[in-house]
């Protein structure tokens, strides 16, 4: 993780003209209910027949990929050369849920990238972790 992240070095929030981001969260949190209604027919309910921790559990992991995916991409300078871009797939024997995107990088940054892989190895696992699930075949493409 790059020193500038780490969150003890960073100095405290400055107030400043910009939209306060709670605003904006309770603003798309609407946004996602209205959606929910449209898709389910429903917003989100207690005692709907869905394992909530379950579900959270999922969420988060996708979360953990997503910031890591933005912390990779913003190490990235737009003035480094010949940057390495891998595309992964990973599909499980149940068939469900294969996991896939992409991971743009600076040259010389191979142990971040192994990380970034030993992370998404991990995630898979803990996702694809029932009866009837296994690797069925992993794909990484140097674009
Ligand atoms: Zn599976």
């Amino acid at each position: 993780m790059s020193e500038t992240r780490d969150h003890d070095s960073q100095n405290a929030p400055k107030p400043n003209n910009g939209q306060f981001i709670a605003d904006m969260v309770i603003e798309d949190m609407a946004k996602r209910a209205d959606f929910g209604l449209r898709k389910y027919g429903t917003k989100l309910q207690a005692h709907n027949g869905r394992d909530a921790l379950q579900d959270a559990y999922e969420e988060a992991l996708d979360l953990c990929v997503y910031l890591k995916q933005r912390l990779v991409e913003d190490d990235f300078q737009e003035g480094d050369v010949k940057a390495i871009y891998k595309k992964y797939q990973y599909r499980c024997k149940c068939g469900k849920g294969p996991m896939k995107g992409g991971v743009r990088l600076s040259p010389g940054t191979d142990k971040q990238f192994s990380q970034f892989f030993d992370m998404l190895d991990l995630t898979w696992a803990e996702s694809h972790n029932q009866p009837g699930c296994g690797l069925k075949d992993k794909t990484v493409t140097t674009i």
